[in-house]
C-alpha cells in the first residue's frame, strides 16, 4: 500500500497501465494489471494526466458530474456541555440568514462536550472574511437561535471543502443548480480493455455522491476488476 502518493498520470501498456505518481516532490512510475480510479470525475480530469487521452464522452462526463458537497464549508462550535438539551431543544436548526444555513448537534449522545455543527451551503462573503469575523459572525448567530449560553464557546473549527485539492477543483467553488440522481454510463464502462475501471460515488447508479454510492461504486469496480483479469488469464 502506498500512502500520502499523489497520482499525476495514467498511461495505457499494451498489457496493463503505468501509474505516475509524485512522492516528496520525485516522480515515480507503478505498473498495473488493471487501474480502478477513485477519485471524483471532476476531479480526476483535473489532476490526472491520460494517455491516450480519454474518448471525448468520458471527458465531457467528468467535466460536468458535480462533486457532492464540495461546494460547502463546515463550522464546529465546541462548548463545555450541550446546554440546549437541557432547554428541551435538539440542537438542530435552518436558517435563511445565515451565515450558517443548517445547524445540527453533533456531541456525542451522553455527556460533554457540546457540538453544534453548521454548514455555509453556498457562495457568502464571510468565507473570504479573515477567521476572526467569521467565528464571530457563527458565533452570534448560534447566540440568536440558541441563547447567551453559545456566546462563550471553548472552540471554533471549521473547514472549506473548496480549498481541499484532494475534492475540489475550481469548477466546485459555485453549488451546483441540480445534482445528478446517478453517475453517467460513460463512468460505470470499463475503458482500456478493461484495465481502466471507475469507481467512487460520483459514479455510482444509486445513492449518488453519498457514502452508500461509494461502497456500490466499490463493489462494481471489483467485479470489473475481476472479470477482466478472467478475461485475460
Ligand atoms: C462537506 C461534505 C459533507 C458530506 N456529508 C455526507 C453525509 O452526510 N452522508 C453521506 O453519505 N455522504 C456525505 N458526503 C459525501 C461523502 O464524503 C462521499 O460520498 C465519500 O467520501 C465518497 O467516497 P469516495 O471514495 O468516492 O471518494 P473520496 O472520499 O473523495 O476519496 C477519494 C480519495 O482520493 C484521494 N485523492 C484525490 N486526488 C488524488 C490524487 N491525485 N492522488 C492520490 N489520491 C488522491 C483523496 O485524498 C481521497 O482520499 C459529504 C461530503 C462532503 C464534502
Amino acid at each position: 500500500m502506498q500512502l500520502n502518493t499523489n497520482a499525476t498520470g495514467l498511461r495505457q501498456l499494451p498489457d496493463g497501465v503505468e501509474v505516475t505518481t509524485e512522492e516528496n516532490g520525485q516522480p515515480r512510475t507503478y505498473r498495473a494489471d488493471a487501474v480502478v480510479v477513485a477519485l471524483p470525475p471532476r476531479l480526476a480530469a483535473h489532476s490526472l494526466r491520460f494517455e491516450p487521452a480519454l474518448p471525448a464522452a468520458v471527458q465531457a462526463a467528468q467535466q460536468q458530474m458535480p462533486t457532492w458537497m464540495s461546494h460547502s464549508m463546515k463550522s464546529l462550535v465546541t462548548y463545555e456541555t450541550p446546554f440546549w438539551r437541557g432547554q428541551g431543544w435538539s440542537g438542530f436548526a435552518v436558517s435563511q440568514q445565515g451565515p450558517l444555513t443548517e445547524m445540527h448537534d453533533a456531541s456525542p449522545p451522553e455527556g460533554g462536550p457540546g457540538v453544534l455543527f453548521g454548514f455555509f451551503a453556498g457562495p457568502h462573503p464571510l468565507r473570504s472574511a479573515s477567521l476572526a469575523v467569521r467565528e464571530a459572525a457563527v458565533v452570534a448567530q448560534l447566540v440568536r437561535v440558541f441563547g447567551p449560553a453559545a456566546a462563550h464557546p471553548l472552540a471554533y473549527q471549521e473547514l472549506d471543502w473548496t480549498r481541499e485539492p484532494y475534492t475540489s477543483t475550481p469548477a466546485d467553488e459555485a453549488p451546483p443548480l441540480s445534482v445528478p440522481l446517478q453517475g453517467p454510463p460513460e463512468l460505470r464502462a470499463p475503458l482500456w480493455q478493461a484495465r481502466l475501471i471507475w469507481a467512487g460515488a460520483e459514479t455510482a447508479s444509486s445513492e449518488w455522491g453519498r457514502l452508500d454510492g461509494a461502497v456500490e461504486a466499490g463493489e462494481r469496480a471489483a467485479t470489473q476488476v475481476l472479470a477482466g483479469a478472467g478475461s485475460k488469464a
